[in-house]
C-alpha cells in the first residue's frame, strides 16, 4: 500500500543576508526543494544550496518590477505542492517578523496544505550583534519590541507615542523595521515620550559586506537618516543598549567583521 501523498509548504527564513547566518535545517531544506519562491530580500547566494534542476521564482519587488500579488503567490504555493513539488516559501530574515508568513500559513491551512516553518535570524537582531549590542541588558533594558514603521493600507499604524511612553516606563529597546521613510513622523511621535538625548542605532544591510551604521540621539533621528542617506534595508534600534556600547564597540565590531 503507498502512503497517502501529503502536500507540504516550507517556509524558510532564509536571515538577514549573510548567507552564513542560515540554520542547517534551512540549508537541508533548500536543498530538498523543487520549487522555490524567494522574496526580494533573500541573498542570491543562499540559492548556491538549492539544486541545479530546482524551479527559482523571485516574487520581490526590488529591481524596478511590480512585487507579486500575495494572493497569487499563495496560490502557486497551493498549486505547486498539490503537483507533489517540495515547495519553499524562502523570505528573508524570520518568516514570522513582518514577514507574511502568518498569513501564508493560514491560508496554506485553509487549503489543507501542511506547512512546516523554519526560523531564521531576524535582521534586528543580526543588526545590533553586528555592533556588539544586546538588546536586552540588565542594567538597560528588561525587553524589546520589534514595531514596523510602514503599516498597511487603511490602518493607522503604531501609535509612536504611547509605544514611547511605554518603552521609557517598562525599559524596553525599539527596533522599528521599514521605518527610515517615515522616520519625521515615526521621530516625532516617539519624542513625545522618550528624552530627546535617547540613544538610536542605524543599521542598514545588516550582516553584508556593504553593511553600514550611524549612531545619534532620538533628537537627531531624522536629520541623520536624511543626512547620511540611510535607506531601506534597514532598521533603526531605539534605547539605551545603545548608549556607550555603540561608541566603544562598532569600532572593535567593525575591524572584527573586516578580518572575517
Ligand atoms: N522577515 C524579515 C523582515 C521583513 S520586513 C526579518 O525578519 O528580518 C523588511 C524590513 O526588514 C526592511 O524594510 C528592513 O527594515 C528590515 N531588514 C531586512 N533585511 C535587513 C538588513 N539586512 N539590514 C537592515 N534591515 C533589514
Amino acid at each position: 500500500m503507498t502512503t497517502p501523498f501529503a502536500p507540504t509548504v516550507t517556509l524558510v527564513g532564509a536571515g538577514p543576508g549573510d548567507p552564513e547566518l542560515l540554520t542547517l535545517k534551512a540549508v537541508k531544506a533548500i536543498q530538498r526543494a523543487t520549487v522555490l519562491l524567494v522574496d526580494d530580500l533573500v541573498n542570491p547566494a543562499v540559492l548556491e544550496h538549492a539544486s541545479p534542476s530546482a524551479r527559482i521564482v523571485h516574487v520581490g519587488k526590488r529591481g524596478g518590477c511590480k512585487s507579486t500579488p500575495q494572493a497569487f503567490i499563495e496560490k502557486l504555493m497551493v498549486m505547486a505542492a498539490r503537483e507533489g513539488e517540495a515547495v519553499v516559501r524562502l523570505k528573508g530574515g524570520d518568516p514570522f517578523i513582518f514577514g507574511r508568513g502568518g498569513e501564508e500559513v493560514e491560508s496554506l491551512q485553509r487549503e489543507g496544505i501542511a506547512v512546516q516553518v523554519i526560523n531564521g535570524i531576524t535582521a534586528g537582531l543580526a543588526a545590533v550583534t553586528s555592533l556588539n549590542v544586546p538588546l536586552t541588558h540588565r542594567d538597560h533594558a528588561h525587553g524589546v519590541v520589534f514595531v514596523t514603521g510602514h503599516a498597511k493600507p487603511g490602518d493607522d499604524g503604531t501609535d509612536w507615542a504611547a509605544l514611547a511612553t511605554t518603552a521609557k516606563d517598562a525599559k524596553l529597546t525599539l527596533v522599528i523595521y521599514m521605518g527610515v521613510s517615515g522616520v519625521e513622523h515615526i521621530a516625532s511621535g516617539l519624542l513625545a515620550g522618550l528624552p530627546t538625548s535617547t540613544p538610536v542605532a542605524i543599521v542598514q544591510h545588516a550582516s553584508l559586506p556593504h553593511q553600514r551604521e550611524a549612531f545619534c540621539t532620538l533628537g537627531d533621528l531624522a536629520h541623520t537618516v536624511r543626512e547620511q542617506g540611510m535607506g531601506s534595508p534597514a532598521v533603526m534600534v531605539v534605547g539605551d543598549v545603545i548608549k556607550g556600547v555603540a561608541a566603544a564597540s562598532h569600532k572593535t565590531a567593525q575591524q572584527a567583521r573586516q578580518a572575517a
